[in-house]
């Protein structure tokens, strides 16, 4: 029997002062400019207002207009010090990309990138649409290189060249699991991208990725009361045998602790961390029962 969608490991920590990472860093100003895709929900909405929080302007893009305007209300709910931006965008059309880059650049001093817009497909190899896979490459894979493309030569022109690009990867990155292929291939590829733009950066510009087991966005819990139906088990169940049988940590994340991975990944603090991938899935990929 499920239980009610409702079910509290469900609810996501909300977003505010108490759940925020705060850093001090002479980038994180009103003047610098932090474009984050995805901004329209779950870790990409966590991420703008958690830049923002810190003093940036972030500006969220989506195809979802009215998740962009959440994303807004959020920042001024929890009281921002720097404030989001929005500007609607599909990431499958290069002219939009470029539209973004330039309406981001608008705003101030482009400094950093977060490539957080992603989709989910499951289908076996054998039967995987080539439309869905292209659909998934195109927003996943192409879309971080063109908006890298064309927001390197903005942060190489500011005065001390300092910047980053951040790629929500995910364990899909490290190891995959079946009828994910669309998904596998790009999260993988998306750790290449990373590590090629931190090839080339050279002094100031830096590139990372993070890497986490399930987050608690409506990508997610919006399937879980459902599987729970399907198998014949509790909501419980699915979360601690089906999605966490392999962690060690037996909850899922927050939108907002990945959200502070990209401000942490974005910071001074993180000047070391340049091509690297920040994996936090509670043990998920790294440990064997
Ligand atoms: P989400 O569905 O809440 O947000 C994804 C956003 O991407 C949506 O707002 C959607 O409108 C946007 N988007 C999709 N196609 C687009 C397009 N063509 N143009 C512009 N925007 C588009 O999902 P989420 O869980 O917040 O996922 C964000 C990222 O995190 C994805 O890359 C996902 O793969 C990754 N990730 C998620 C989890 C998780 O458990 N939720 C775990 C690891 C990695």
């Amino acid at each position: 029997m499920s239980d009610s969608p409702k079910h509290d490991r469900l609810e996501a920590r909300p977003v505010g002062d108490d759940s925020l990472l705060f850093v001090d860093d002479d980038h994180f100003r009103e003047e610098t400019v932090c474009l984050v895709t995805g901004g329209g929900s779950g870790i990409g909405r966590a991420t703008a207002v958690a830049m923002a929080a810190n003093g940036v302007t972030a500006v969220a893009t989506d195809v979802d207009e009215d998740g962009l305007a959440e994303t807004a209300a959020l920042a001024e709910d929890v009281d921002a010090d720097g404030r989001v931006e929005t500007v609607v965008g599909d990431l499958t059309d290069d002219g939009d990309i470029e539209r973004v880059v330039e309406a981001a650049a608008g705003h101030g001093t482009l400094r950093y990138l977060a490539n957080i817009a992603g989709m989910q497909h499951i289908d076996a190899v054998e039967d995987f649409p080539m439309e869905q896979y292209d659909r998934m490459h195109d927003v996943m894979l192409r879309a971080p290189l063109y908006l890298a493309k064309r927001t390197i030569p903005h942060v190489r022109e500011t005065d001390d060249g300092v910047g980053a690009i951040g790629n929500m990867a995910s364990v899909h990155g490290h190891y995959v699991t079946s009828d994910k292929v669309g998904y596998n291939v790009s999260k993988f590829g998306l750790r290449g991208l990373t590590q090629s733009i931190a090839a080339e950066g050279g002094d100031g510009l830096r590139a990372y990725s993070i890497s986490t087991g399930y987050v608690k966005t409506p990508l997610v819990t919006d399937q879980i009361p459902d599987t729970a139906e399907q198998r014949g088990i509790s909501v419980d169940e699915v979360i601690d045998d089906v999605m966490l049988g392999q962690s060690r940590v037996k909850e899922m994340m927050d939108p907002v602790d990945v959200a502070n991975l990209f401000v942490f990944g974005f910071s001074e603090h993180a000047r070391h961390l340049n091509g690297g991938d920040l994996l936090f899935d509670g043990g998920m990929t790294l440990t064997y029962e």
